[in-house]
């Protein structure tokens, strides 16, 4: 019994001995204030002229700034508690390193990727908190440029694939976001994989179709009025449509070799103005026959460009047939080709259908068709998914400006490769 009181007594006194040392080393915080206010004879009147308003004792005024910093320092620790909660429930991965490169904030997803216990990346250098030198180069390049984004998969087993960006902060360090995008990459493979599969498989059967069709087609012609004509028709319908599943089947094939199959090389020393004209002269007798004139537009000292000149022709190609395919009859399409800084521009400019702007935004991607294209049955959606795939190889870009039953302008820019000037 005596023991407890004794303890509670020991207690209470620690509890009031606590409260007098904060009491004291306040009231000395205070003290010093004053000295340093006797000091500096105009910080009394800058005080008493302050917002903590006129006449008031400067030892209030005093006590006041004190509990205005506690309260704001108070506030400042919750925010970043409540930061750091947020930050956690995040999906992505979040990185701040210093300007030194150390890591001064890293939530849990970001432990979790770079398969590290939680908590133990604060305080590393980035070489010692990143797996893969790659992150640290992004995390360095955007220090340096302001922004910057790759793709690695970390190489510990079943290591994700992170995709990864940086920004340089406008305050100080560098933030960086980690996405995981392991399944996303598996199913696009297994999407790629299933249609290189498909499309295999249907060419074979498919060529023979087709060639059994164009058989009947010249037999039917050689018959002449001893087949009825209804029958002539039909047969070349069949005809028709047995290529237009052909191409369609090309262009599959296609996509997912580009795809799939690693990067584009750029090997050619390309001159897109003589590549125009060379693809428009492809598709002249198809514009003679749909009673659309074709004109070129281009410099004959154009800068070359660095790229793949098949693909490259391809797209070209495919651009020049949309715009011929979607004009009236006794309309024009423009290929321009101009260089414009350190890129070369070519726009394939048409008086046709137009786009709706509904559609503008997903006609670059595979199997998209606008409404009035879809009525019309041709194309398979996919020539402008490949354009796209081939220009980006190219770290270029292409667009597409357009007005309802006014006409479309497709344009793709490509850089050429020169350095920057000095
Ligand atoms: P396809 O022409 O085989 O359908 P694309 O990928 O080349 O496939 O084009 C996708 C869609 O974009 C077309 O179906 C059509 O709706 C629209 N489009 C493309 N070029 C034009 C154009 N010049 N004028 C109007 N619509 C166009």
């Amino acid at each position: 019994m005596d023991a407890l009181v004794v303890g509670f007594v020991v207690v209470q006194a620690l509890v009031l001995g606590a409260a007098a040392g904060l009491a004291i080393s306040r009231g000395r915080l205070i003290g010093r204030i004053r000295e340093l206010l006797a000091e500096d004879p105009d910080a009394n009147r800058r005080l008493a002229s302050s917002d903590m308003g006129d006449g008031i004792d400067p030892e209030v005024a005093v006590r006041r700034l004190v509990d205005r910093a506690s309260a704001a320092e108070r506030r400042t620790t919750q925010v970043t508690r409540d930061r750091s909660l947020l930050l956690d429930m995040i999906g992505v991965g979040i990185i701040r390193l210093t300007d030194e490169s150390v890591v001064e904030t890293a939530n849990i997803p970001a432990h979790q990727f770079l398969g590290r216990p939680a908590g133990s990346l604060i305080g590393r250098t980035a070489v010692e908190a990143f797996i893969d030198p790659v992150i640290e180069t992004i995390a360095e390049s955007a220090r340096e440029t302001g922004a910057a984004a790759g793709e690695v998969t970390l190489r510990y087993e079943d290591g994700p694939t992170l995709l990864v960006r940086a920004r340089r902060s406008p305050v100080s360090g560098t933030w960086l976001i980690m996405e995981d995008v392991s399944e996303l990459r598996r199913l696009q493979r297994i999407r790629a994989e299933f249609i290189d599969n498909l499309s295999h498989e249907l060419r074979t059967p498919l060529s023979t179709v087709s060639l059994l069709a164009e058989t009947l087609v010249g037999e039917a012609e050689l018959a002449g009025e001893g087949i009825p004509s209804r029958m002539r028709d039909r047969i070349t319908k069949i005809q028709v449509e047995t290529d237009h599943l052909v191409q369609m089947v090309e262009e599959l094939l296609d996509l997912s070799r580009i795809e799939s199959g690693g990067p584009i090389l750029l090997l050619d020393s390309v001159d897109l103005g003589r590549l125009a004209v060379a693809s428009v002269e492809r598709l002249r007798l198809f514009a003679e026959r749909q009673g659309v004139s074709l004109v070129v537009d281009a410099p004959p000292d154009l800068p070359r460009v660095r790229g793949a000149e098949e693909r490259l022709a391809q797209v070209l190609v495919n651009l020049v047939h949309n715009a011929v395919k979607f004009s009236p009859d006794g309309g024009e399409v423009a290929a321009r080709v101009r260089s414009v800084g350190r890129e070369v521009e070519v726009a394939v400019e048409d008086h046709g259908i137009g786009i709706p702007k509904a559609d503008q935004a997903r006609i670059f991607e595979r199997f998209y068709k606008a409404d009035k294209a879809r009525r019309r049955g041709a194309g398979t959606g996919l020539g402008l998914a490949i354009a796209r795939h081939v220009i980006e190889s190219h770290d270029g870009r292409i667009w597409v400006e357009s007005e309802e039953g006014q006409g479309s302008t497709f344009t793709f820019s490509v850089p050429t490769g020169e350095p920057e000037p000095v």
